[in-house]
């Protein structure tokens, strides 16, 4: 297609160069937001043993069967009365009951346990005086989780359930995947950095933050390297310094204007290149390639192109490079609620709003959709995906969108 790639098949490409990398071990506590790098195998049941769901009494439930309760409330022995951590030692025997915890283990001889609300102490011991059924509140042994079982596969990022579980587990420390290293660059004579003094002429290099807040959303570690002049001296010495890292992101540099030089500096550094121009819009000139073992991507300056470009590719590698298991953002069908016509030929992003509206999904775009605008993203909580073949769409016509944030 006119030189240029389609994305899905930039995708299968750049998720073919990313390997996962090693992984290292973490604290617990460090663990939130990581990426496991091991299968977690139970190695017990939990709960470990039978153990009461409530505060009562562990009994026989021949003693206090609904008939026996009827005519008669039941009087129990108690033998024993076990606090929390504590251990029955006692068997229950015909007439008898022990006092137990929520949480305790279930005493030998007992299969029901009356809740405290249902007794009240008499001279025998206690008085039951409405029954349960049999087998009431015991939570069996492995009702959570049975030995051997795998209960967070590999690839899992951690939230506070897993680490929940983790310590249920005993596991003060956890293998997780190493994050990738992102060397980010801009490109540009125009452009000037938030720490130089402001000079009306020139434009605020945005996409350095933009693109390393991505990387870490991505579960990367960005790496500033600041902003190469539009001269090959500049964009090759600024190159050099990223190229111990994983991940390289340019931004800027690979539309009409100054393609051919950075063509140029990423030849004589060896690139390796596997396209330069996608079948998408926005973001058309986007290159990638690998330099010295180095992942990197040349994406356009146009903040909005560089981050919807960063979304479709790089996003995914840094991702996979960080052994998660999905990479992908969750897609969600909803009635779109305006016009839209494009020729049939690029993939195009647009930025939507999704909404709830009388139980049904809508999505309408943020407003203009200029590459400049990128209060278009901040507006947009989804990207709405129209195919490449795709014309018109009409209102309530049915479009996929990826989801940016569950703002919605
Ligand atoms: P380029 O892709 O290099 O032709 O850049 C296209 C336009 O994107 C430029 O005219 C700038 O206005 C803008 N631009 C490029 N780099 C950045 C950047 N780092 N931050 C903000 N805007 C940028
Ligand atoms: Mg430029």
């Amino acid at each position: 297609m006119n030189g240029l790639t389609p994305l899905k098949e930039a995708q299968r490409v750049v998720l073919d160069a990313a390997a996962s990398l090693g992984c290292e071990k973490v604290g617990l506590l460090n663990a939130l937001g990581r990426v496991l790098g091991e299968d977690i195998v139970a190695p017990r049941d939990n709960p470990p043993w039978n153990n009461s769901a409530m505060d009562g009494f562990a009994v026989r439930w021949e003693d206090i069967k609904k008939d026996h309760a009827i005519t008669k409330p039941a009087e129990l022995a108690v033998v024993e009365d076990v606090p929390a951590g504590q251990v029955a030692t006692k068997t229950v025997g015909p007439g008898q009951a022990i006092r137990i915890m929520t949480g305790a283990p279930m005493p030998d001889g007992a299969d029901t346990v009356v809740r405290v609300e249902f007794t009240e102490p008499s001279d025998a011991g206690v008085r039951i005086f409405q029954p349960e059924p049999q087998g009431a509140n015991i939570r069996p042994k492995g009702e959570d989780v049975q030995e051997g079982d795998c209960i967070i596969p590999t690839g899992t990022q951690l939230r506070p359930a897993e680490i929940g579980m983790l310590a249920i587990l005993a596991k003060s420390f956890v293998v997780v995947h190493q994050r990738p290293r992102v060397a980010i660059l801009s490109t540009g004579d125009e452009l000037a950095d938030l720490d130089e003094k402001f000079d009306e002429n020139k434009i605020v290099n945005s996409n350095s933050y933009g693109i390393a807040a991505a990387v870490q959303e991505a579960g990367g570690i960005p790496l500033l390297l600041g902003i190469a002049k539009d001269t090959p001296a500049s964009l090759k010495e600024k190159i050099s310094h990223g190229l111990g890292c994983d991940v390289l992101v340019l931004s800027g540099g690979v539309s009409m204007g100054d393609y051919d030089f950075t063509k140029a500096v990423f030849a004589e550094l060896g690139a390796d290149m596997h396209f330069w121009k996608l079948a998408i819009r926005p973001g058309q000139p986007v290159a990638f390639g690998k330099i010295q073992g180095t992942l990197a991507f040349g994406l356009p300056g146009n903040p909005v192109s560089s981050m919807v470009t960063f979304e479709q590719l790089v996003r995914l590698a840094v991702m996979k490079m960080g052994g998660y298991r999905h990479v992908a953002r969750p897609v969600v069908q909803a009635a779109f609620q305006e016009t839209f016509s494009k020729r049939p030929d690029r993939r195009h992003f647009l930025r939507g709003i999704l909404e709830h509206h009388d139980g049904r999904l809508t999505v309408r775009t943020t407003g203009p959709q200029g590459s400049g605008i990128l209060t278009s993203m901040v507006k947009a909580n989804g990207l709405i995906d129209i195919p490449e073949e795709v014309e018109t769409i009409n209102p309530g016509d049915i479009v996929q969108v990826q989801v940016l944030s569950q703002n919605f």
